[in-house]
């Protein structure tokens, strides 16, 4: 049986409506360079993809502006 999926921009909260194009995806994920350096953070950005997009983990853009906010946000964020 299908349902109805809404999609909200986690920056903006714009509602994504079907075909509505040019949706982001984005992770953070973390890395060590080592085994004794500190972890820090990847952002990880991909296009809209309908079955990542149910990634519990997954951020929602809505366009570039969007995605560019959450990367000025990671940019600025502590480790
Ligand atoms: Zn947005």
């Amino acid at each position: 049986m299908a349902w109805t999926e809404v999609f909200h921009c986690d920056v903006c909260g714009k509602e994504k409506s079907d075909g509505a194009g040019d949706w982001w995806l984005a992770w953070n994920e973390k890395i060590s360079p080592t085994p004794s350096d500190p972890e820090q953070i990847v952002l990880k950005i991909t296009r809209w993809n309908g079955f990542l997009s149910h990634d519990a983990d997954a951020k929602h853009l809505c366009g570039a502006r969007c995605a560019q906010t959450i990367m000025d946000r990671w940019m600025q964020a502590k480790g």
